[in-house]
């Protein structure tokens, strides 16, 4: 593939395998992964190179954050010269520093309708503790302290900390660790694809969850307005989250957007809850913010939750809080990645564009026996691979299914992640056009490679 380049001088240090697999332990970690090693060295625009001098598609964005590709001279600067100005300072009992309340203050223009004052974490993990411990905080500071249960969806992911591997719906995150947070309940998510029902009917789980607990127990519903790391880039129907809207205001439980994926442009909005006009009283993000440069994530909160921070007696007050909260340097390249999404009109390149892709990869895949569905929003996208399209019937674990499209989709030029059966996209927003039609074409080829449609009854 013309993006391999094998003539590249090796520069991978010798030994750094064994190294690797002695001593670091990785996200999700199992030796498993790790037979077809590869070193990344360097990143350039959309590209990420690796030590052998071969150059992928970053199709992932690193891990759904790199929006505005890698190497961007401005995000540099806005790091290093706040590194030098001040690298660090807290920001408790009433110290500020430039960076943050400029941070701040301009969240407050882009943030969904409402939502008026920010809190700084360094992860979207952490920013799903603060949601919920912010949520349960302001039910008990309002006088309403049994509402404290969370209501989270299947296939969802929030996190991998205590309080967020318990609100994910994914069951294995929650298995071998003890006993799972108390007071979080799961309701089936929408998923067009194998939910049968509208959205509204998939909401109103929710209502009957409500109901079912009581409403007087009931703190906060909590969800990504599309879901990405736990099911695979599920986008629901248009009719779903007006209506969760509805029975959150009917039931006075706060709607908490986790936008860490969504949020800075990547699904052609701001923030993806602008897509059907709905207001959260939370929303979380992180990844994006900074162009993943440097960590940072945080929640937004409404007037009304800002008014109850504000009102508790000194010693009721939020107790709450993180050393690198509204860390200078990360809120420094937050102010920048921002300045560049809207200078350069990202998040309405990331509409037309991702409408285009999804354009070719229908054009592609559409008739391919084992392509149950293509679905995305802005450049965001998910590709469900099934056994069987008229079951839907899943791909085993035993098929080696996402091993083995990664590493065809690899060999032809495209880095990206492959959950279970779902090949999921996400290229930075500023990929250039010829790459982000290789991107289609080189998914495409890549299961026509490796389920050839001929052969597929014997695959099944
Ligand atoms: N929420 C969502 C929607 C996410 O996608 C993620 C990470 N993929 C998280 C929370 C957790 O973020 P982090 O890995 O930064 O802790």
């Amino acid at each position: 593939h013309p993006f391999l380049n094998p003539s590249a001088a090796a520069e991978a240090p010798p030994g750094w395998h064994e190294a690797d697999r002695a001593h670091l332990i990785h996200p999700q970690h199992h030796p498993v992964d790790h037979a077809a090693p590869v070193l990344w060295s360097r990143g350039e625009g959309a590209f990420l190179i690796d030590a052998e001098g071969r150059r992928l598609i970053d199709g992932l964005s690193g891990m759904w954050n790199v929006h505005l590709g890698h190497a961007r001279p401005e995000l540099i600067a806005a790091a290093t010269t706040q590194l030098q100005q001040l690298a660090f300072a807290n920001t408790y009992a009433g110290a500020s520093h430039g960076p943050g309340v400029a941070l701040a203050e301009k969240l407050s223009e882009i943030a969904p309708e409402g939502i008026e004052a920010f809190f700084f974490t360094t992860s979207g993990s952490e920013a799903t503790e603060t949601s919920v411990r912010t949520a349960r905080w302001f039910w008990q500071s309002v006088g309403q302290p049994r509402k404290t249960k969370i209501i989270s969806r299947d296939y969802s992911y929030h996190g991998s900390t205590g309080v967020a591997a318990s609100v994910t719906g994914v069951t294995e995150f929650s298995q071998g660790f003890g006993p799972p947070a108390p007071d979080i309940l799961h309701i089936p998510s929408p998923y067009p694809y194998r939910f049968e029902g509208t959205g509204q009917e998939a909401a109103d789980l929710l209502e009957q969850a409500i109901l079912r607990e009581g409403p007087e127990t009931v703190a906060a519903f909590i969800a990504e307005p599309v879901q990405g790391g736990g099911g695979g880039v599920i986008v629901p129907q248009d009719d779903y989250f007006p209506r969760i809207r509805e029975i959150c205001d009917r039931y006075d439980v706060l709607f908490i957007a986790d936008e860490v994926i969504t949020g800075f442009g990547r699904t052609g909005h701001w923030f993806a809850v602008a897509h059907w006009g709905v207001r959260p009283d939370i929303v979380q993000f992180a990844k994006g913010i900074t162009s993943g440069y440097i960590p940072l994530g945080g929640i937004g909160v409404s007037g009304r939750i800002k008014a109850a921070l504000d009102a508790a007696p000194p010693a009721k007050r939020w107790w709450h809080g993180f050393t690198a909260s509204a860390h200078p340097v990360a809120c420094a390249v937050a102010l920048e990645t921002i300045r560049i999404l809207e200078a350069e009109g990202l998040a309405e390149r990331a509409a037309r564009k991702g409408k285009h892709l999804l354009g070719r990869l229908h054009a592609g895949l559409a008739d391919h026996p084992n392509v149950g569905d293509i679905r995305g929003l802005g450049l965001l996208f998910g590709i469900e691979l099934v056994a069987d399209r008229t079951t839907k019937r899943r791909f085993g674990p035993e098929t080696d299914l996402a091993p083995r499209l990664r590493r065809e989709l690899f060999a032809r030029g495209l880095s990206t992640r492959v959950l279970t059966d779902v090949i999921c996209l996400a290229p930075p927003l500023t990929t250039p056009d010829a790459e982000l039609e290789a991107i289609a074409d080189i998914v495409t080829g890549a299961i026509h490679a490796v389920l050839p449609p001929v052969l597929s009854a014997n695959t099944q």
